[in-house]
Formats: structure tokens, C-alpha cells, sequence
């Protein structure tokens, strides 16, 4: 879409006031002063998701044993609950969602059950740019399936560094291959890949197909009944705003319901076995077959609140603001930064792009200190992008305009050059 935009303060005032997301901004604590752009690793807490757990805790203290009974088994269902706030965000069935562990967790479980070697098909089609732990899961399921790494996984190679040809994927398609695992959207370049027709290509082929939704979920809508993958993982406190380390989600198409889970546990029960305490697994027909032990109620609780708000607001509305205040920072880099080294990463297109703009620089880095001492909250990623993610949810059009403001100032007066370039943890 051509977005029309105009420089200064005033303009970026007036965007606000038109904004209609402008008053869920309220609902979330944010530091009076700073600007927050790194809800692409870690959203903001808000009033609902404190709420939510306050509630637990309450249920808890009332009830004890008690709460996996309460309310109709809403504690014991917790994740068929959020299943349900979820559905909307994928366009899937509640049946075909889970919540439990970490996509890490959770790509193993998909691998144990998906990964089903032959003679003929056992290698994995994953990608040079994806982010580190999916490869270790990938290429710890290897070894654990008796193969070796350098036989099986097949990396498809980026042209420039930053994203990924559609067509290298499918030419990579062999007939020797048993499953591809990608990302949706590239956690560094913020490219978001043609899922359908990928998800397509690969099935033409006989082949199963898994998404990682780590950086679209809650961002970016997907229509899963168009996709039709095989399975997803995604994490919930990046632009879900679970909180850190908030149970991950996991999507099993329900072709699959009753496929042998990979691993198992007493969770995967049907609901009215599992207090048989029978040796014999009776693996629920849907995708709760795949959970695996006891919900993690005070990493789920949350997450519950903070659903809420996607789905009062809506998951396009969302995008809409998303792909327009990204658009709006795109033309601030490019009327002021573009002449003092600054180079946008990120495909330009709608529909390439997910929720945040890579914003590259040969000092990056020290970029991203300065901006830490002007109170603005950016996200370094080696070995030279600053990624800015103005969240629709609580990032104001104001504070995108303070902060191309800030990026100028800091180049223009060389103030990076006051930090060292010796690497601290965690950025
Ligand atoms: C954030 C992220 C992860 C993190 O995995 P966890 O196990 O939930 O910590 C994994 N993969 C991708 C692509 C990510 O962006």
C-alpha cells in the first residue's frame, strides 16, 4: 500500500489522535519517558495480564487441591481455555491448539512427532538465517534418531545475507525429503515468507511442513485454513504479551489428531482416563494428546489476560496499525537517516514484512547503547542490526517520531563513539 506521510511533530501528533488503537496504550506499563521498541522480544505487561494472575493465586489460596475442579475445570482445561482466545489469531480450532513449554519444548515434541525417517526420506529442510534453537532442536532430534547432522539437514542459503527466495526453498524440495521447519517471519530482517505457497509446494511433494510463528503471532493474522500447515510453534511473550517465559503455543492440523505423539505424558490423556492412572496411554483424539505434564498455571495465567485484548481489538486491526507505523518509520529513516549510514534491511512490501524494521549500521551496536542513555529501548542483534519494533498495541506515533529524532542526533554528534565496543550479555 502507498502510505502518504508528512515530516514533523505535528503530523506525528495527528496520526495519533486518529490512531484507534491509541487507548489500549493505557492498559500497559510503560516507563514515563521511555520509548519501548523492543516488544519483538519481550511485550509489555498490562493490567489484564496482572490481573489474571492475581486471580490464580486467589483460586489458589481459596481453593488448593480444589482449583483443577472449580468453575467446571477451568484450571484443568486452562490450555483448551486459551486455546479458545487463541483460534482467532491462526484462523484454526481450538482443537487444533495447545499451550505448554517453550517453542523449543514444543519443536520437540513436533519433531518427535513428525520426524519419521525412511530409507528413502529422512533428510530436514530448515534455513541458514533461522534463529538458534530451532536448529539445536532440529539437530538434536537427528542424533537422537540415529543419523548424522551432515547426512539429514538440508540449510537453505540466503542471497544477501538478510533474506530468503521463496524459489531456493521449493528447489531444495528433493524427493528425500521427510520435513521442512521455517520461520514465518525472519526473527533479524523482519522478511515474512509466502507460507501458502510453500505450505503448497511442499505438500505437492509428499512433504510435512511446520511453521515457526515466534515473530508474527500477534502481529501478523495467518488464515490456517488456507495455509493448511501440518504444525506451528510460537512463543508467547514477544507480541502476545504473555510475560517472559510465558507457556509457548503449539498448532497440530487436526488431519494429524491421533498421530502417535512423539512424546507423551500424562496431559495427552483424554480427560476422562487420566485419573485411571492406567500404564496404558490413552492419548486424547485431538491436539491435547500432545501436552505432556501438569499446566503451568502461574506462565499461562497471563497470557489469559492478555488475550483479551487481542481479542476485543482484533487481530487485523492490529496488522493494519502494525504495517502503517512501521510504514511511518521507513519514511522518518528514509527523509533523515538515510545520509549518515543507516540502510533499512527489512522487505519494503506489505505483505514481506512483519511487525518490526531492521535498521542496520556499521556501528550498530554503539548505536544501540546511546540509545539506551536517551531512555529509548532498542534490540541489537549481531552483527549490525538495531531492530525496532513500534508495537500496535502501546507504541504511540509521538514516540516513533522522538526516536528517528534521537537516531539522528546520535550519529550526527558521533555520540556512539563514547561507548566501547566490548560485547555485554543481553541487550
Ligand atoms: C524467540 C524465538 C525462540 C525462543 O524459543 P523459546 O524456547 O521459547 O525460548 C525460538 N525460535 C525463534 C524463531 C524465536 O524467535
Amino acid at each position: 500500500m502507498i502510505y502518504e506521510f508528512k515530516d514533523g511533530l505535528e503530523f506525528a501528533k495527528e496520526l495519533d489522535r486518529l490512531d484507534v488503537l491509541n487507548s489500549t496504550r493505557q492498559r500497559f506499563y510503560l516507563n514515563e519517558g521511555e520509548i519501548y521498541m523492543d516488544g519483538n522480544s519481550l511485550g509489555l505487561s498490562s493490567k489484564d495480564a496482572e490481573a489474571a494472575l492475581q486471580n490464580v493465586m486467589n483460586v489458589w489460596r481459596k481453593e488448593a487441591i480444589k482449583i483443577w475442579g472449580v468453575e467446571d475445570g477451568r484450571y484443568f482445561k486452562f490450555s483448551r481455555n486459551l486455546a479458545e482466545k487463541l483460534k482467532s489469531l491462526i484462523n484454526a480450532d481450538a482443537e487444533e491448539i495447545i499451550v505448554m513449554g517453550s517453542i523449543t519444548s514444543n519443536l520437540h515434541q513436533a519433531l518427535a512427532t513428525f520426524y519419521t525417517p525412511t530409507e528413502a526420506r529422512y533428510k530436514i529442510l530448515v534455513d541458514a538465517l533461522n534463529f538458534p534453537s530451532d536448529i539445536y532442536a532440529t539437530k538434536s532430534m537427528i542424533e537422537l534418531k540415529g543419523y548424522e547432522v551432515e547426512d539429514v539437514l538440508v540449510q537453505v542459503q540466503s542471497k544477501d545475507g538478510r533474506t530468503l527466495c521463496e524459489e531456493d526453498i521449493i528447489a531444495e524440495m528433493k524427493e528425500d525429503v521427510a520435513l521442512i521447519l521455517l520461520p514465518s517471519v525472519l526473527y533479524r530482517s523482519a522478511q515474512l515468507l509466502d507460507m501458502e505457497l510453500i505450505t503448497k509446494e511442499a505438500h505437492k511433494r509428499g512433504i510435512i511442513i511446520g511453521w515457526d510463528l515466534a515473530h508474527s503471532i500477534g502481529s501478523v493474522p495467518h488464515d490456517f485454513k488456507k495455509i493448511d500447515p501440518d504444525f506451528a510453534v510460537w512463543c508467547s511473550y514477544k507480541y502476545l504479551n504473555g510475560g517472559p517465559g510465558a507457556n509457548a503455543g503449539m498448532y497440530i492440523n487436526r488431519r494429524h489428531f491421533g498421530r502417535n505423539a512423539g512424546l507423551k505424558g500424562w496431559f495427552g490423556s483424554k480427560e476422562e482416563s487420566q485419573f485411571l492412572m492406567s500404564h496404558e496411554f490413552d492419548q486424547n483424539n485431538d491436539a491435547n494428546g500432545f501436552l505432556l505434564g501438569t499446566h503451568n498455571m502461574f506462565s499461562m495465567a497471563p497470557l489469559d489476560g492478555s488475550l483479551n485484548i487481542f481479542n476485543e481489538v482484533g487481530i487485523e486491526t492490529i496488522r493494519a496499525k502494525s504495517l502503517h507505523i512501521t510504514a511511518y518509520l521507513m519514511y522518518l529513516i528514509d527523509q533523515k537517516l538515510s545520509h549518515h549510514g543507516y540502510f533499512i534491511g527489512n522487505p519494503r512490501e506489505d505483505s514481506r514484512r512483519g511487525g518490526h524494521v531492521a535498521l542496520e549500521h556499521d556501528e550498530a551496536y554503539r548505536i544501540s547503547l546511546a540509545l539506551r542513555d536517551h531512555k529509548v529501548i532498542p534490540d541489537y542483534r549481531e552483527p549490525n542490526v538495531i531492530r525496532l519494533a513500534p508495537v500496535a498495541l502501546y507504541v504511540s506515533y509521538e514516540e516513533v517520531y522522538r526516536l528517528v529524532e534521537i537516531l539522528e542526533k546520535i550519529v550526527t554528534h558521533k555520540e556512539y563513539e563514547h561507548y566501547s565496543l566490548k560485547r555485554v550479555t543481553v541487550l
